[in-house]
């Protein structure tokens, strides 16, 4: 049997500068512990096929399936603000692309495969905790509807991972719509190939923008599009309180996708302020400051594309900074409206940014589950006696109350029924995000060897916006801790 994969590599085909062929490094003892048949179905690969002792052997890259064209990709990146003119894929080994079944153009890349041309000190490889975290939290995104790469498979590797002490390897098999980041326009702008940026632009505007292709300026109307994805992005992460944590200029996607789940996490206490990515120690990818920071990536990127959108270099400076000029905006119209839909908000009314603003503030005054005072609210809306449960989130309910008072004035300039109120909030606010203590849980019996709550934790993050009486332990609030928590970007 082979497990047939219908490749069509673009991206290798964009020339040698843009990647170095590399074959993954084969693994001592390859097992399966993962695969999302979904997934499979979706890229048209045959997920019986896929879960044999072959598929394990391909998804750990010890066997090159046919039509695979394996290649490291070469990027920069500012990393906390750092510019390092050349990072690129030092343990991901793109695979090829594929065509899934609704004629999609999607990424296939082993993540931990072994050492690449850009591995410099690092071993290539991955540890087993990171892997199932990536698996967990990128298809939770996707679950919740977030933009995201996704996971189709988790292969231990039976080779331990030298790190601050000796872990279990793992591959990652991560699917993208393509992994062209801001820092890949870096690396051709550091290196002054302007025909590289025009080669890349092309590529990205024939495979996510092809709405730019015909407007007058495609490359105006490429950037545009990069910020106003981003924009709308950024503002889902803050909705559903994700915290990417390590928005480095290489870890953007072009494609307006979340992709890099290392020291990402999910809030629960509302804080604006929150970081839990023990590296980051100035804040600057806290919460908050996620809209600032994309907008700083975006420069980057429009000093890369600088040559293409005017010859006259202080015109393109103009259009750049008009249209980095109204990032802000649309991230400020997407975040309104998302908070809108959170708060059952159909109609938009002036005072709503104040009352939206009111709230957030309130819960992080007074400590409020982020996840559980929205998820609460939809029931407040649909019942009074209900909103018990949201003010006991509060540390002093009272001016929950207040706040309560002022939405329930709000709400009767709306027409919808209390109960298709309650339906609308319900679909925009999940009652299950992967909360820090279950992934840590579930991540924790794996390493020792229990797959059981990875799995079921998998399951719950799969309908988070049903109320699902079985999985009710994962909607629940953590126990209180004393420390913060803290994410380790686990490389
Ligand atoms: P990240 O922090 O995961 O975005 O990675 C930043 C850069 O470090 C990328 O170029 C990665 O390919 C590289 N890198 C991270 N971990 C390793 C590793 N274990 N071996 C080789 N390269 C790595
Ligand atoms: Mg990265």
């Amino acid at each position: 049997m082979t497990v047939h994969f219908p490749f069509d590599n673009s991206y290798a085909r964009l020339g040698a500068a843009f990647s170095r062929p590399t074959t993954p490094t084969p693994v001592a003892a390859p097992l399966l512990l993962k695969l999302n048949r979904p997934l499979a179905l979706e890229l048209g690969l045959d997920p019986d096929d896929l879960n044999s002792a072959e598929g394990a052997e391909i998804l750990a890259g010890n066997h090159v399936p046919p039509g695979a064209e394996p290649i490291a990709a070469a990027y920069a990146g500012h990393q906390f603000g750092h510019f390092v003119p050349q990072l690129g894929d030092g343990r991901a080994i793109l695979l090829g692309e594929v065509i899934d079944r609704q004629d999609r153009r999607r990424d296939i890349q082993l993540k931990g495969s072994g050492p690449t041309a850009f591995s410099r000190n690092g071993d290539g490889r991955a540890a087993l905790g990171p892997v199932l975290r990536e698996y967990l939290v990128s298809e939770a995104m996707a679950s919740l509807g977030l933009p995201t790469t996704r996971a189709l498979a988790a292969v231990a590797t039976g080779e331990p991972v030298y790190r601050e002490k000796l872990l279990p390897g793992a591959v990652l098999a991560r699917v993208a719509s393509s992994h062209v980041r801001v820092g890949t326009f870096q690396f051709f702008a550091a290196r002054g190939n302007d025909a590289a940026i025009a080669r890349l632009a092309d590529h990205v505007i024939e495979r996510h923008y092809r709405e730019a292709a015909t407007a007058p300026n495609p490359y105006r109307t490429l950037f545009e599009c990069v910020c106003e994805r981003q924009a709308v992005l950024v503002a889902r992460w803050m909705q559903v309180g994700f915290v990417h944590g390590v928005m480095n200029t290489d870890n953007m996607s072009i494609a307006g996708e979340t992709i890099d789940y290392g020291p990402c996490a999910f809030l629960d206490t509302y804080d604006p302020a929150t970081v839990f990515s023990s590296i980051d120690r100035t804040g600057r990818y806290a919460y908050a400051n996620q809209p600032v920071v994309a907008r700083w990536n975006l420069a980057r990127l429009a000093e890369c594309l600088l040559p293409l959108l005017d010859p006259d270099e202080k015109k393109a400076v103009e259009t750049a900074e008009a249209t980095l000029a109204s990032f802000m905006e649309a991230f400020e119209a997407a975040h309104l409206d998302g908070f809108r839909a959170k708060i059952g908000l159909e109609t938009s009314r002036t005072e709503d940014g104040a009352l939206i603003h009111d709230l957030l503030a309130l819960m992080a005054r007074e400590k409020a589950d982020f996840t559980s005072t929205f998820r609460g609210l939809g029931k407040a809306a649909e019942s009074e006696e209900a909103e018990a449960v949201v003010r006991a989130l509060f540390d002093d309910p009272i001016r929950f109350d207040q706040w309560a008072i002022r939405w329930r004035a709000r709400l009767k300039f709306e027409s919808r029924s209390p109960a298709e109120r309650r339906r609308a909030m319900d679909a925009v606010n999940p009652a299950v995000i992967p909360r820090n203590h279950r992934v840590e849980k579930a991540l924790a019996a794996a390493m020792a060897g229990d797959l059981a709550p990875f799995e079921r934790l998998n399951e719950a993050l799969a309908r988070p916006f049903e109320d699902r009486p079985d999985f009710a332990e994962y909607a629940g609030l953590p126990p209180k801790h004393e420390m913060p928590y803290r994410t380790f970007c686990g490389t």
